[in-house]
């Protein structure tokens, strides 16, 4: 469903992305992984067009999202994005937060935008929660609040950078959790992260990423256990 080809990507005269080329498959969770810096939340933001590629195509359901007459704020749509600041509307409560861009943006009706809140909520554990005001929240809470208000644009695929980065220990397993039941309910993911225990459960594939080019994708168990390059070796071996 998402093929990236020959993708680059500078800053100035900086090249962050070196040729990407992968391919996201309808239900698949595909795991990047791999050092600070090497184009990992850079690659996840141009899937999005939260960054401009400099060159290079993103085919996303058979259309080329790069092509000038595309509408951005469609191809936003189609893709939920979880960051690892949560980033709630502070002044709004839990249920306008995630009813605030279905309303908005998709014009549904304020009813069912709050009948389906509700049950996202429901389906976050979070359903008791809904005249909260996020800054009453643990993390974990918020960034499943966070989840549940992505879902609620009923996206076709799933983008999340470093969910758990911002947590306390104690919180990762809930947002891990929320994630995992997506997973077994088809959802297509993207997922950056450093969770490795996590990678090898709910991944398909793992791409690691280095300098901005993929160096290396495989079905977890292999990338984990047999790494074929020098790199992904030695960065493995600095995290596991
Ligand atoms: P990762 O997520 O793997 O840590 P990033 O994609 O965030 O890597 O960053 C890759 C490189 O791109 C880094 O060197 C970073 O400093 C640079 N970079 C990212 N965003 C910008 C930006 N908006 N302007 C300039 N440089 C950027
Ligand atoms: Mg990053």
């Amino acid at each position: 469903m998402i093929t990236v080809k020959h993708l680059y990507k500078s800053f100035n005269s900086h090249e962050v992305l070196n040729n990407i080329n992968c391919t996201i498959h309808d239900g698949e969770v595909v795991v990047i992984i791999g050092p600070s810096g090497s184009g990992k939340s850079t690659l996840l933001r141009c899937l999005n067009l939260l960054e401009t590629p400099t060159q290079g195509s993103i085919i996303i359901d058979g259309q080329d999202i790069m092509t000038r007459k595309i509408n951005i704020d469609q191809v936003r749509e189609k893709m939920g994005m979880v960051f690892q600041q949560f980033n709630l509307f502070p002044h709004k409560t839990v249920i306008q937060n995630i009813c605030h861009a279905p309303i908005r943006v998709r014009k549904m009706k304020k009813y069912d935008a709050e009948q389906q809140g509700l049950e996202l909520l429901r389906k976050v554990g979070l359903r008791d929660k809904k005249d909260a005001y996020p800054i009453t929240l643990s993390g974990g809470q918020q960034q499943r609040i966070a989840i549940a208000r992505a879902l609620a644009m009923q996206p076709n695929a799933m983008l999340f950078d470093e969910p758990t980065s911002a947590l306390d220990p104690e919180m990762v397993s809930e947002v891990l959790n929320v994630i995992k039941d997506l997973a077994k309910e088809g959802m297509t993911m993207v997922i950056v992260t450093h969770e490795m225990g996590f990678a090898k459960e709910v991944g398909d594939r793992v791409i690691f990423m280095d300098g901005g080019q993929i160096v290396e994708e495989n079905t977890p168990d292999a990338m984990f256990n047999h790494p074929q390059h020098a790199r992904t070796q030695n960065f493995l071996s600095k995290i596991l």
